[in-house]
């Protein structure tokens, strides 16, 4: 019987990769290990009593004494706080599905490698942050990485059987978010729920917000060039508002191979629970007939600076998508709290980034985790102060 764990089980992509689990039979078919959590302890406890899971984890210690009760009588041990979640990942598991949101999620993914099995990364953070350690730390112990971005989905579908060394460029889509159609100077005004209002993906807040800034995008941009060890000039962006081609690769003899689909991340985490093979899945078929046109544009670079901030991110190399990472969740909760505007938030993190960079050290550092993780927090530090300064100011 196959093990599975899933961080993040409450969250958008954890409560869809139950849907699949669930699906394929559940606690009869699969020995579930670990599930963790935040602070939805009633989804939390639900979910690990109807897996029959070994431990369920909250990420908040204060959290602990109500998940206790609430798992009362059922078998499954309870336990808190962040070192209890990379605890977690140190018990073997054969699948692990890494959904946890932003940098938190590098720890257990990490962790999680050790036992050489599979890591479902839908955590973009921990490639953006910590690529080089985490494509060693898999290579070390013999584990797999694969993506369930759905754009790196795609990507890595389109590139089975071939070469990376004939690969020319890979073109990520973008849907260009809530906010897409906006004319560019009321963006600095966009509010919360605005910015919320996704026209076709259904996704957590956060992921969400940086879908109408495209930094979720420059995240993107990031994992690609990590993930598939291709060069940054390789990776383009386009504007594909039907989110139906979910991103293609172009190779050196001028193919381009496309993958389509409905926007549904059942799909792509679907096809890392079933790789290498293609099992039936609960997506939505489409019908090109009814879909009829697709189309492309290319981005705004004045309406989305986070797809410039990337760029300068990938040539810096080193400690810098740590700290591009950390500033941009930083700047995110400040735009969440109504301290600072929509687009301020670029602004935050290229600021935060221009300052930092002494801290930064050389580019070709190799990365420690301690590093990582200090780069994270003085990161966060100095963008939540840019962003006080801006708030001050407004
Ligand atoms: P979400 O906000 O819906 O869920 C996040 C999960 O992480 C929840 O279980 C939450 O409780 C947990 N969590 C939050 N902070 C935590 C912390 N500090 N410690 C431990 N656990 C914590 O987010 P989501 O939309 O499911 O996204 C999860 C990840 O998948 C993100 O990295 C996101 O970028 C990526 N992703 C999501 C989608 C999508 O369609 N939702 C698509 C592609 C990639
Ligand atoms: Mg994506």
């Amino acid at each position: 019987m196959r093990s599975v764990s899933v961080f993040g089980v409450t969250g958008s992509i954890g409560a869809q990769t139950l849907d699949l689990l669930r699906r394929a039979g559940g606690a009869g078919a699969f020995r579930v290990v670990a599930l963790t959590g935040g602070r939805n302890l009633a989804a939390l406890a639900e979910a690990a009593r109807e897996f029959r899971a070994e431990v369920a984890v909250c990420a908040d210690e204060g959290g602990l004494a109500e998940l206790r009760e609430r798992l009362a009588g059922s078998g499954v041990a309870a336990a808190a706080g962040a070192a209890a979640i990379a605890e977690a990942a140190d018990r073997p598991a054969d699948w692990v599905m890494s959904a946890i949101v932003g940098a938190a999620g590098l720890v257990p993914g990490l962790r999680a490698l050790r036992h050489g099995g599979v890591l479902a990364l839908a955590n973009k953070e921990s490639l953006v942050t910590a690529g080089p350690l985490l494509m060693a730390e898999a290579a070390a112990h013999g584990a797999r990485i694969l993506p369930v971005d759905s754009e790196h989905s795609a990507i890595f579908q389109a590139l089975a059987g071939e070469e990376i060394a004939a690969v020319e460029r890979i073109i990520l889509t973008a849907s260009g978010g809530a906010l897409r159609d906006w004319p560019l100077e009321r963006l600095a005004g966009a509010t919360v729920d605005e910015a919320l209002a996704h026209p076709n993906w259904a996704m957590g807040q956060r992921i969400t917000i940086d879908s109408a800034s495209m930094f979720n995008k420059a995240l993107e941009v990031i994992e690609t060039r990590e993930f598939f060890g291709v060069e940054p000039g390789q990776v383009e962006v386009i504007l594909h508002p039907e989110s139906l081609v979910h991103s293609l690769v172009g190779f050196r003899d001028g193919a381009i191979m496309a993958h389509m689909g409905a926007p549904d991340m059942r799909h792509s985490i679907g096809y890392a629970l079933n790789w290498p093979r293609r099992e039936a899945l609960p997506v939505a078929r489409l019908d090109l007939a009814q879909v009829a046109s697709l189309t492309f544009r290319a981005p705004d670079e004045a309406r989305y600076p986070a797809l410039r901030l990337a760029r300068e991110v990938m040539a810096r190399r080193g400690l810098a998508g740590a700290a591009f990472n950390a500033a941009k969740e930083a700047a995110l909760d400040q735009f969440l709290a109504g301290a600072i505007g929509f687009m301020d938030m670029a602004a935050v993190v290229e600021a935060a980034l221009e300052v930092l960079e002494p801290e930064m050290g050389p580019a070709n550092l190799p990365q420690g985790l301690e590093d990582v993780l200090g780069m994270d927090h003085l990161a966060r530090q100095r963008a939540g102060e840019i962003a006080a300064r801006i708030a001050g100011g407004r």
